[in-house]
Formats: structure tokens, sequence, C-alpha cells
């Protein structure tokens, strides 16, 4: 037996890991301190009613002679796929319910999707970027090449002269919280099509964009991307699904990828549980929908609850507009600033450098928490900003 040696190349996964770490350490020194996390990026608010209902409801079905399912399909059930497809038609996008594919989630299909491609391929990533796609492709032994966001594009990179064959992008962003509009996204695609390289489009914000701005919520809304592009959802920050577990995927019809996709689902994954795909489809249509986007609100106005905060500190940021994450610059090493917030204002925020080489200076700070909890963390937040930007110079070694 010989392991896989791509192993050996993963760089150690402990973002969070360390986070909670130093949470701890803080936490048995000063066991009565009441510290707010505004760090993880997992969502707070509970289910909807109506998606408890229809889980209770599923669940007692399965009871009966006539209600019972066992091996659902492959690709997922009928009923929650043409949900899918009328979620996206009210926005205006027509696809086809044999281009939706029913998921455990979308790092779950994230990483299947590769069994599709072959090592030789070379992968572009975003960087700073969601940490999954990375490690999922060095695994298999890919070559990566990065494109970088920075300050100067508003952290969402455009395409570089180089080429790729499988390009990753992630909008809205985790964990910059900046989208891309159709406009930016069309070059991509043409980008794509003039590379004949594949779009993997992880929407896994897609419900957080605000209508009539102008971020896309779907690559669909580019002309050219059926042609090259495959879209990555989930229900986890949609509607609370971290846990319950489903997502779906959607690969046109054109695309080889559309049948390989399905052989390598029926081989080796044997569908979403019947229960949760009734929840999900409860979460994306009617009444549980209008109450799904009611925690999404909730999301949205803590979000602007942070960005107010930092408007009037002069703070650098970008996001929280289409995202529940704003990224912000703080002028030096992101777990120095991480350890002084902690220590200062007992603030749980997310080091920067830990999605990528250029998020060194920067921190993801979420709006996965109350509004209560939310406004006493930007109050204690502005107290400790205020002091800080006071000993800063003193203290710390100003970053570029
Ligand atoms: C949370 C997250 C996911 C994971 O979604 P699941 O459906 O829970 O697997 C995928 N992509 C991004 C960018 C995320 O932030």
């Amino acid at each position: 037996m010989k392991l896989n040696k791509n192993y050996k190349h993963l760089g150690e996964n402990y973002l969070f890991a360390e986070v909670s770490k130093r949470v701890e350490a803080y936490k048995s020194e000063f066991p009565n301190s009441d510290i707010i996390s505004l760090g993880i990026g997992d969502v707070t608010q509970p289910l909807s009613a109506k998606v408890s209902e229809a889980c209770r409801e599923a669940g007692m079905e399965l009871s009966t002679k006539t209600g019972f399912h066992g091996y659902g399909p492959y690709d997922g059930y009928p009923f929650l796929k043409n949900a899918i497809v009328a979620y996206y038609k009210k926005r205006g996008i027509e696809i086809n319910p044999d281009e939706v594919f029913v998921t455990d989630g979308a790092k779950d299909a994230l990483g299947a999707f590769l069994d599709l491609f072959d090592v030789s391929n070379t992968v572009m990533i975003p960087d700073p970027v969601y940490p999954a796609y990375v490690d999922a492709n060095v695994m298999d032994g890919r070559k990566i090449i990065y494109v970088d966001g920075t300050r100067e594009n508003g952290f969402l990179p455009m395409p570089p002269k180089a080429k790729a064959d499988i390009i990753y992008l992630c909008s809205p962003n985790n964990p910059t919280g900046a989208a891309y509009t159709a406009e930016q996204l069309n070059e991509w695609v043409q980008y794509a099509l003039d590379n004949e390289a594949v779009i993997l489009y992880d929407a896994a914000y897609e419900a957080f964009v605000e209508d009539g701005k102008k971020a896309a919520r779907s690559i669909f809304e580019v002309t050219g991307a059926r042609d090259c592009a495959v879209e990555f959802c989930s229900l986890s920050k949609l509607a609370g699904f971290t846990g319950v577990r489903c997502g779906w995927t959607v690969i046109p019809m054109a695309s080889p990828l559309n049948r390989m996709f399905m052989r390598r689902q029926a081989t080796k994954f044997n569908g979403t549980s019947y229960v949760v795909q009734r929840m999900a489809a409860s979460a994306l249509s009617g009444a549980g929908l209008e109450e799904t986007m009611k925690s999404v609100a909730v999301y949205k106005s803590n979000a602007k609850i942070i960005t107010d905060k930092f408007d009037a500190l002069g703070i650098e940021y970008v996001g929280g507009k289409n995202a529940p994450y704003v990224w912000f610059y703080c002028g030096i090493d992101s777990w120095e600033f991480f350890d002084y917030l902690l220590k200062k204002a007992r603030v749980v925020v997310t080091p920067g450098s830990g999605f990528g080489k250029n998020g060194e200076g920067w921190l993801r700070i979420t709006s996965f928490n109350t509004p209560e909890r939310t406004q006493e963390a930007m109050k204690r937040f502005e107290a400790f900003w205020k002091e800080y930007v006071e000993v800063k110079g003193k203290l710390f070694k100003v970053i570029k």
C-alpha cells in the first residue's frame, strides 16, 4: 500500500484551530470574560419554522406504507430540482431541471467535481479565498497558479495573461465580501472561452446580493457562461443548513461535464436524504423562502451595523453589502491585531492572512451573530480602535 504523497504538500489546516486555541487560552486566564465571536463562518439564526415543519412531515411520511422512500435519484428529487429551477426563474435565469444536481452541500460538490478532471490541468485560484479549493487540488496533485485580490482591484482579481484550464471564482467572496458585477464576470467568461477552460463558480452567498445592485447573483447572468461555467450553490448560508447539509450544482446540458457528473454521482453518491430535500424545497419556495430571507436580512442588517461603525471611524474595508462578511485593514500583522482585539475588546475576528498571502494586514469580521451582540461588539470595537490608532505607531510595526 502506497499513500497519496500529495497530502505531504498540504499546508497546515490551522486557521480556525489556531483561532480557537487562542480564544481558549484567553478564557482559561479570564474565565468570566464575556467574549463576542464575529469570527467563524457559521450561521447563528435557527431554521425557519416552515422548514422544520417540512422535516417533521417528511419524517412522519416515511413511517407510512405509501409515504416511505428508499434510495432516491442520484441527482435529486424532481420536486426539489423544480423548486431550484423556479428560484432561478424569479430572477430571469432559465435553467432546466436536468442541469441541476442536488448535493450534500457546496463543499462536498466542489470536492466531488474534481473527479472529472485530469491531474495535468493548471488550476487558477484567487488569493485570498475560501481555503478548500487549494487543498482539494493539492490532494490531487494539480498545478495551481494564483490571481491576486488586492486593495487596488477591490479584492476582485480580473483575468491575467497566464493560461489556466480550471478557474475558481467565489462571488460574493469569502472572506472579503466583495462581489463581481456581470460586466466583470463577462471578462472571465471570455477568458475561459478563449482558453477552453472551465469556471467553477462558487455562489454560496448569492442570496446576500442586494436586488437592484450591480453585483451578479449567478454566473449564468452572463452570455456565454453556459458554454464554460458550472455553478455551485448551498442552502448553508442561505437557509441555515450548515448542519442539515444540502446544496445544488448547475451544469449546462451542452457540457460533457453534465453526463460525467451524473456518472460520477451514480457511482460514488447515493443521493441527498429525502427528508433534507423536502426541507430544502420548503426553504426555497413560497412562505418558507420568505421566512428564510428574513434570516438573511438579519445578517445583512448586522453587516450594516459593522460597516456604519467602520465608516464613522474611517476604517478601510470592502464587503458587507452583498455578503455576511466585512474585510477590513488594520495596518499591522493580522495575528497581532487579532490578539490585541481579543485582549482589549474581547471580540473575536479572523486574521486575513489565513486566507492567502494577500490577506496579510486584513481581517474578516462576520455578521453571523444577533443584532444585540453585534451592536455590543462594535461599541467595544470603537473604544478599542480609538486607543489602537493612538498606540499603533509605537506598539506595532506598520505594514504596507
Ligand atoms: C460555507 C461555504 C461553502 C460550504 O458550503 P456547504 O454547502 O456548507 O458545504 C462553500 N463555499 C464557500 C465560499 C463558503 O463560504
